[in-house]
């Protein structure tokens, strides 16, 4: 028996004394045409890399990429991830990465290649560089990967033992992608707020109290800089959102690791992706970017914490947010999500996913049902209506922290 007491006593005290952070990756190295000056960095961590890109990223960027094919020092061989980041892709990456003796994996594209990139050297042990070609995802920092079925639905994340090795952030190249990748990163990124202010807003501990602050500096930032960033593409205001998307997001969810975690945007989101997959012909319905499901599921968020909890800040918040989304082009209705011709079984059906027993969306700190999502997913453009404030108890909870 005192055995067992001792085990049971040093079990409890490793959970609670030990917690891993992984923070950021190993370097950074940001820039224009930085390729060139990375080549040493990248023969650093291994002389035979295996790059896991999107076909169609590889060809748009392949020229900024040639002084790293070209490099004499590495023995490059490409494959591509297809069709998303799921078992599928990662079985034969797996198999490609062995055949060529793989001593470092490189990932360049967006957040799906660089997703499948890190998950591919994290079940390998092998290092990681990833080299973002858009702004729409902080995936080149985090040490975290989200699988999806072949179809394009959220299945499950992956936490990794460490953020990237290097991660390359080119300037130039992610110049290279559409504008809507960075609409949809500015989307995605100031989630954070709206999600760790709720799931963390109230914490004592210093690194996740340091996680929400920075969380409300990356929202200013958005909110100041975003409408410039879009006009004038590579300019000052640009690249500065381009490091908030890519790089501040991810040094939040560094800091905060999981205890800062995703709420009911994001839940949201996983449950979209199960309706609007890469089918359209299948669905019937509109494929639509991650920071564009995410950034219409804060105004969902926000919609549960005015209905539910009768949240005054929250209405003001999301009209804010509205104003934001107009100016930029983020969507603020399903409409605008290419779902506007969305069954109710379907909504139905992506409500149940969001509220799936280990969802996120309950990290809200009240109960959502069935009904009130689905009534939030069809509301999210509102006006303000002093109805619904009609059933208030409390405004406690994260109203401050959702008011600035
Ligand atoms: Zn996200």
């Amino acid at each position: 028996m005192p055995n067992e007491f001792l085990t049971k006593k040093l079990s409890t005290q490793t959970s609670s004394s030990i917690s891993f952070l992984s923070v950021a990756p190993g370097k950074v190295i940001r820039g224009s045409q930085v390729v060139a000056a990375a080549v040493e960095d990248i023969v650093r961590l291994g002389k035979r890399p295996l790059v896991i890109a999107g076909k169609h990223t590889l060809a748009v960027v392949e020229k900024q990429l040639q002084p790293m094919f070209n490099a004499e020092s590495l023995n490059i061989h490409q494959a591509y991830y297809s069709p998303d980041c799921c078992e599928t892709s990662l079985q034969a990456l797996r198999k490609a990465a062995k055949e060529h003796q793989a001593d470092v994996i490189i990932g360049v594209g967006g957040g799906k290649a660089l997703d499948t990139a890190k998950l591919i050297a994290h079940q390998l042990d092998l290092p990681v560089v990833t080299v973002p070609t858009s702004g729409a995802t902080c995936a080149a920092w985090t040490a975290l990967s989200n699988v999806y079925a072949d179809d394009g639905a959220f299945l499950y994340d992956v936490g990794l033992s460490r953020c990237p090795d290097l991660l390359i952030l080119d300037y130039d190249l992610v110049q290279t992608a559409p504008k809507r990748t960075l609409v949809a990163g500015i989307g995605d990124a100031i989630a954070k707020w709206y999600e760790a202010s709720v799931s963390s807003g109230h914490s004592e501990q210093t690194i996740v109290i340091a996680a929400v602050q920075q969380a409300r500096v990356l929202r200013d930032i958005l909110f100041q800089k975003s409408v410039a960033a879009l006009q004038e593409p590579g300019g000052e205001a640009w690249q500065q959102v381009v490091d908030a998307t890519v790089l501040l997001a991810g040094v939040i969810g560094g800091l905060g690791g999981a205890q800062c975690r995703t709420v009911a945007a994001h839940a949201v989101h996983n449950g979209l992706t199960h309706i609007c997959g890469k089918d359209e012909l299948k669905t019937g319905l509109k494929k639509s970017i991650h920071g564009e499901k995410v950034a219409f599921g804060i105004l969902v968020q926000l919609r549960l914490e005015e209905m539910v909890q009768g949240n005054q800040l929250a209405t003001t918040a999301r009209q804010q947010l509205l104003k934001f989304y107009t100016e930029i082009g983020l969507p603020r209705s399903l409409d605008d999500l290419g779902l506007g011709d969305v069954t109710i079984k379907q909504l139905q059906k992506a409500a149940e996913i969001a509220l799936d027993p280990k969802s996120d969306i309950h990290r809200l700190p009240f109960k959502v049902s069935l009904e009130q999502l689905m009534a939030a997913m069809v509301s999210t453009t509102a006006p303000m209506d002093t109805k619904d404030t009609m059933n208030s108890f409390s405004v406690g909870g994260l109203g401050d922290e959702v008011e600035e």
